[in-house]
């Protein structure tokens, strides 16, 4: 008996002897998530064969890297993004179809240029969060977004994907979104690096632009993602840079990317973009998407070919021959792969994999979705205050419009989402009209291209006339204008800004029967409004607002929620206005970006030209006044300031405001534009509230950069800071001295 503990004992020694060596048979540093990330990447670097590595260095698939089963490195699993989750079983065009043989379903948030008009970076950060919640419980890994690119024109065909012109208000957003999605441990992707601000031969352009322009306007949204937001992936453009493809790019990856910003993630194609083997790997791109067989099927593709897609050089066989030839050392590729590594432990995807389970689509993301549409309304105009409706007033409403049957979610291509639901704005507005007031519905005009037997001249005329008669009756008549995602999309720009076949003149014809007629905007961005917009009294922009876009318009309507969206784009009156206008689409696949550093506002200031509505202009059913700019005292360049002013509702109603700030340079050596939005708040304030709103402004907010330092520069001196409702509406200006 007395020997029986000592055995017990002497056996469980040995168990656990037993357990620790086998401990570190089984558990490799790398396999252990104490030891620091560098650590186990090299560890598990140094235990990979050559094949191994260079397997990773294309994809799996259409949406996942290639995992290790020998080592446990598992595949990333990508889906896209950004304005909520698409399916990631192939390419949008199958995906988007009606008929797609995978449906999956996810909350269809507002498109990006429509959350950009919120300026609510917590509201953005919240959206990120969601999106990271519904990929993490959908067994995915990796976001491909968000979208910095800079909307340069217009007709971009995709506008609504990206934050708008103005690269300060794109780096705030774009920031938030990565830091909701990463803060969850799942991957962020800013793309597309960089310049990609066309669809017109995206595949074959060559974007001609100075080096003041990329480091002003293109660049900052990219370098605040990877050194504020610490984004994990970056994904390469489709088109050239300066007479190179992004992907091969090693200015763009090399020396920017990671000399000069430090980035420490890694690189993954634009889906089919490469166009070599040794220069692609030798840039440091470091995972080519998509790869295996879905990749060599797609690429076969007649409308793939002739788009311009390129793919298929990252293979195993392709690298290692390149390997073989001296073009690319086994360093380089140690480097690539440790990229993607470093990633895959950082994240937490390598110690807990994200397995599908949990819900999507739940009460607290669709009121979310809710909030963000509703808070991205812009009001244009609003004469006589018809709005918001007064309900004890009106007792009959007619709403009309090819996008007031349709919940136009968003723009097409591969960020388009498929939603468990949507609200079209008829469902909104009946919903909420409840049953006092009487709400028809006439379709007015087709949306081009899609009915054809509704596109004919008599019935155009006998749908026009049907319009006008119902117009005639009812107290109000709301219009509901604007594109669909099959003629505002990724893949081809915009046709015009004029709004699509038969929409003008619907809108006139309806004006003229009725003196309470509203026009709702739903489209990805300005539209020409100058052949109607004197003759009717309001104005809304609803954006692409996802799937509570029709209960959002709603709620503005009648008054429940006070609009508080702000142009993240200028509206031009006609194309000619606009910065780009003679520099794009480019001639012979090369397109100048001639206007240099002047895009949106910039140019708008400096050439005075008066755009129809300014950037940063939206209208309240309150008004705000602003006073007391105060501005600290002079400071060392390297020293931030603080200004700060009050801002009070005087209206009767709640609202958000949002102030801008934007800083003048009147002494530069360089030509520099008149203002530039350094900071903004969004402020809700309660009827005759009063708040002091403080912005802190560093040495980064007064410098340019210089072409002949290579860096950015602070011209001591006087600065001035303009405070403000929008970029022509200043309210309050100071004096600000920097010092040596
Ligand atoms: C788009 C990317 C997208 C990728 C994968 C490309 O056509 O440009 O933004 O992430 O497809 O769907």
């Amino acid at each position: 008996m007395r020997r029986f503990p000592c055995l017990i004992l002497i056996f469980l020694a040995s168990i656990l002897g037993f357990a620790q060596s086998q401990n570190s048979v089984e558990r490799p540093p790398y396999k252990n998530p104490a030891l620091p990330v560098e650590q186990r990447v090299q560890d598990l670097l140094g235990r990979m064969t050559l094949e191994e590595k260079v397997a990773m260095l294309s994809g799996a698939d259409w949406m996942q890297s290639v995992p290790d089963e020998r080592l446990g490195i598992p595949s990333i699993k990508m889906a896209d993004g950004p304005l909520g989750i698409r399916s990631w079983s192939g390419p949008s065009a199958q995906t988007n179809a009606p008929s797609a043989r995978v449906q999956v379903m996810t909350t269809s948030f507002p498109a990006s240029v429509a959350m950009a008009a919120t300026w609510d970076t917590e509201l953005v950060h919240a959206q990120g969060q969601a999106i990271a919640q519904e990929l993490k419980a959908l067994g995915r890994d990796m976001i491909l977004g968000p979208t910095v690119n800079i909307n340069r024109t217009p007709l971009w065909g995709r506008n609504f994907e990206g934050y708008g012109e103005d690269p300060y208000l794109t780096s705030r957003l774009g920031v938030a979104y990565i830091k909701g999605v990463q803060g969850e441990g799942v991957i962020a992707t800013v793309k597309h690096f960089a310049a990609n601000n066309q669809e017109f031969e995206r595949h074959r352009v060559n974007a001609k632009i100075g080096e003041r322009a990329l480091h002003e306007i293109y660049f900052p949204a990219f370098k605040a993602a990877v050194q504020e937001a610490g984004v994990w992936s970056v994904m390469s453009a489709y088109n050239k840079l300066n007479d190179l493809y992004c992907a091969e790019n090693s200015f763009l990856l090399a020396d920017v990317l990671r000399k000069q910003w430090g980035f420490k993630g890694f690189v993954v194609s634009d889906w089919g973009s490469t166009y070599s083997t040794a220069d692609t790997v030798n840039a440091g791109m470091d995972l080519e998407m998509p790869g295996g067989d879905p990749m060599k099927v797609w690429l076969q593709t007649p409308r793939v070919q002739a788009a311009g897609n390129s793919g298929g050089w990252l293979t195993s066989e392709k690298v290692l021959a390149e390997i073989s030839s001296g073009k690319i050392s086994r360093a380089t590729v140690d480097e690539n792969i440790s990229r993607i590594l470093r990633v895959i432990f950082i994240s937490g995807i390598f110690d807990k994999p994200h397995v599908a389970s949990g819900e999507v689509d739940t009460p607290e993301q669709q009121a979310l979705a809710r909030k963000a549409a509703t808070e991205s309304v812009v009001l244009l105009k609003n004469m006589g205050e018809l709005l918001p409706l007064n309900s004890l007033k009106i007792h009959s409403i007619v709403v009309i419009g090819p996008n007031a049957v349709a919940a136009r979610t968003g723009g097409g291509g591969s960020s388009l989402v498929r939603p468990k639901y949507s609200i079209t704005p008829l469902k909104g507005i009946q919903d909420r009209a409840g049953s006092q007031i009487q709400v028809s519905n006439v379709l007015g005009v087709s949306m081009e291209g899609e009915d054809q037997s509704k596109d004919t001249p008599a019935m155009r005329e006998q749908l026009l006339n049907e319009a006008v008669g119902a117009a005639g009756k009812a107290d109000v008549a709301i219009l509901v204008v604007g594109r669909s995602s099959a003629l505002e999309s990724e893949g081809f720009d915009i046709k015009a800004l004029d709004l699509p076949a038969g929409q003008d003149e619907l809108i006139q014809a309806v004006a003229r029967a009725n003196k309470n007629t509203i026009v709702v905007v739903n489209a990805g961005g300005p539209v020409l409004m100058g052949k109607w917009i004197t003759q009717v009294p309001a104005i809304l922009h609803m954006w692409y607002g996802g799937q509570e876009g029709g209960n959002a318009i709603a709620s503005i309507l009648f008054g429940d929620a006070n609009p508080s969206g702000k142009l993240p784009v200028s509206f031009v009156k006609q194309w000619e206005d606009s910065p780009a206008y003679g520099h794009y689409p480019g001639e012979n696949l090369q397109v100048e970006y001639a206007e240099g550093i002047y895009v949106g506002y910039r140019y708008f200031d400096k050439r005075n030209v008066e755009p129809l509505f300014p950037f940063g202009y939206g209208l309240s059913y309150t008004k705000f006044s602003y006073s007391d700019l105060k501005v600290s005292p002079s400071k060392k360049t390297n020293e931030s300031m603080e200004v700060s002013v009050r801002v009070r509702n005087t209206g009767p109603r709640a609202g958000a405001e949002v102030l801008q700030l934007y800083v003048h340079d009147g002494h530069s050596s360089v030509d520099r534009p008149i203002k530039e939005l350094k900071g903004f708040h969004r402020v809700n304030l309660a009827p005759k509230e009063t708040q002091t709103i403080r912005f802190t402004l560093d040495r980064s907010a007064f410098a340019y950069y210089s072409t002949a330092k290579k860096d950015w520069v602070v011209e001591p001196g006087q600065f001035e800071v303009l405070v403000g409702a929008s970029s022509r509406d200043i309210r309050l200006k100071g004096p600000v001295n920097i010092g040596k």
